[in-house]
C-alpha cells in the first residue's frame, strides 16, 4: 500500500498518541502535509494542529528535514526514497469532535490525527490501530470503529480506507465497552456504551431497533452502509452527537439511559433517543444528501452553505416525529417537547435580526461561538429549521388534500 498510516495510544497518562504515516512514493521535489482545521459536521475553525507536540521524518533510517509552512501545513526536503513521518498528538478533548486519550479508553477522529500528504488525497490507504499493553491501561480493551477491517491480531486491527474522506469519517473508540448488537431491516448495528452505568439495555436496544427501522424505511432503497455503530461515552453529565456515514459518535449523562424497574419515558431519556434518531437520520441527510459544496470539503477553512437549516432543521423535526411514529412518544408527550420548541424560537429575539440562510451560512462565527449577546442577535437554524419543516409539512398535506407529505420531498 502506497500510504499507510499507525496509531499507538503509546502514553495514556501524558495523553498521547503516537503516530506514523509511511508514503511510499512522496513527491520528489518535497512532500507537503497537511491536518485538517475543521472537522465535517462541526462547523468551526478548531485548530487541530495545535496539538502536534513533535514532529519527524525518516527515509530508510536517515533523517530527513521537515519544515512548518503555517499552522497546519509541513514540507518534508526532497526524497526520492519511501518516507516516515513520526509524530506524537495530544489528545484530551472530552468531546466527540477531536481526539482522547487516558488509561480508561482511547477515542480519535481522523482529523485530529491524521496527516495528509498533499496530492495523495484520493489514495487507498491502510490503517494499523495498536492496542496499547494492558499494564498501562484499566480493563480489557476492545476497538470499536467503522473503518473497513483488513485483519485483526491479538495486539493491532488493520483497516482499509478508500481514501483520506473516508479514512476520517470513521470515528475510533477503544476501551472496555458494553456492547449492543442488533439487527434492523436486517443490518447489522451495533451501540457501544464506554464508562460506568447501569443502562437496561434490552429497552435500549429495542428502542433503538424502532428508530432504526423507521429511518430506514422513510428513506427506502438508499442504505447508505452495510453496518452501523453508534459510539456513546456515558459521563456524570454531557450531551452531544456528531454524524458520520456509517456511525456516530455520541455522549450522554448517566441519567439519560433507562433504569430498570422503570416502565415510563423520562426527559432525559427522549433526549437520548432523540439523539440517536437525529445522528442516525443524518447518515442519509447531509451524509449522502448534501449542499453541492459539501461533496469536496476544503479542510483548510470555512465552507459555507445556506442551506444547513435543511440539513440540520429538516433532522431536528424528524428526529422527534419519529419517537412519535415509532409510539416511543405518546401524542401528548411529542406535543410537550414540540410546544418547548416553539417556545425556545418565540424567546430568541435574535429572530428578528437573522434569517435561518444566515444563521447557516455565519454558523463559523455566530452559531458556533455564542457570546451573551447571541439571544439578541441570532437565531438556531436548529431550531427554527424544525419548525419551518413543520409548516411546510403542514402546508403540504393541505394543499394535496392529504395525499402528499414532507416525507415525499426528503
Ligand atoms: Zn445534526
Amino acid at each position: 500500500m502506497n500510504l499507510v498510516y499507525e496509531i499507538t495510544p503509546k502514553f495514556p497518562h501524558r495523553h498521547i498518541f503516537l503516530v506514523k504515516a509511511t508514503l511510499a512514493n512522496p513527491n520528489p521535489l518535497g512532500q507537503v502535509f497537511m491536518l485538517p482545521n475543521w472537522i465535517p459536521g462541526s462547523y468551526l475553525i478548531r485548530d487541530f494542529a495545535k496539538n502536534i507536540v513533535s514532529i519527524s521524518v525518516t527515509s530508510k533510517g536517515n533523517e530527513i528535514p521537515i519544515k512548518k509552512l503555517d499552522k497546519n501545513h509541513w514540507i518534508v526536503s526532497p526524497c526520492r526514497d519511501s518516507i516516515v513521518v513520526e509524530y506524537e498528538v495530544y489528545a484530551f478533548d472530552l468531546s466527540v469532535r477531536s481526539a482522547y486519550l487516558t488509561n480508561e479508553r482511547a477515542f480519535f477522529n481522523g482529523t485530529s490525527v491524521f496527516l495528509l500528504p498533499i496530492g495523495f488525497e484520493e489514495y487507498e490507504c491502510e490503517l494499523v490501530v495498536n492496542l496499547p499493553d494492558n499494564e498501562s491501561v484499566l480493563g480489557d480493551w476492545k476497538c470499536a470503529t467503522t473503518l473497513s477491517l483488513k485483519t485483526k491480531k491479538a495486539t493491532s486491527q488493520t483497516y482499509v480506507a478508500d481514501n483520506y474522506h473516508d479514512l476520517i469519517d470513521h470515528p475510533v473508540e477503544m476501551a472496555d465497552f458494553k456492547v449492543i448488537e442488533f439487527y434492523a431491516n436486517q443490518i447489522p448495528h451495533q451501540m457501544t456504551l464506554t464508562g460506568l452505568n447501569t443502562a437496561v439495555t434490552e429497552r435500549l436496544k429495542s428502542d433503538l431497533i424502532a428508530i432504526c427501522e423507521h429511518h430506514l424505511n422513510f428513506f427506502g432503497d438508499i442504505v447508505p452502509f452495510d453496518n452501523y455503530l453508534f459510539l456513546t461515552l456515558v459521563r456524570s453529565k454531557g450531551y452531544g452527537g456528531l454524524e458520520h456515514k456509517k456511525s456516530t459518535s455520541l455522549i450522554c449523562s448517566r441519567e439519560d439511559l433507562p433504569v430498570k424497574g422503570v416502565t415510563s419515558i423520562s426527559s432525559e431519556y427522549t433526549k437520548f433517543l432523540a439523539l440517536c434518531s437525529h445522528e442516525y437520520f443524518h447518515a442519509w441527510w447531509i451524509k449522502t444528501i448534501k449542499p453541492s459544496n459539501f461533496h469536496e470539503f476544503d479542510y483548510d477553512q470555512e465552507n459555507y452553505t445556506e442551506q444547513l437549516w435543511i440539513f440540520e432543521g429538516f433532522t431536528s423535526y424528524y428526529d422527534e416525529l419519529s419517537l412519535l411514529r415509532t409510539k416511543i412518544l405518546t401524542p401528548e408527550q411529542y406535543l410537550t417537547l414540540f410546544s418547548q420548541n416553539v417556545t425556545k424560537i418565540q424567546r430568541c429575539n435574535g429572530r428578528y435580526k437573522q434569517s435561518i440562510a444566515e444563521s447557516s451560512f455565519d454558523a463559523w462565527t455566530k452559531f458556533y461561538k455564542q457570546d451573551e449577546n447571541a439571544v439578541n442577535s441570532i437565531v438556531s437554524y436548529y431550531s427554527k429549521g424544525a419548525l419551518l419543516a413543520f409548516v411546510l409539512d403542514i402546508e403540504i398535506r393541505r394543499a394535496t388534500n392529504d395525499t402528499k407529505t414532507l416525507d415525499d420531498i426528503v
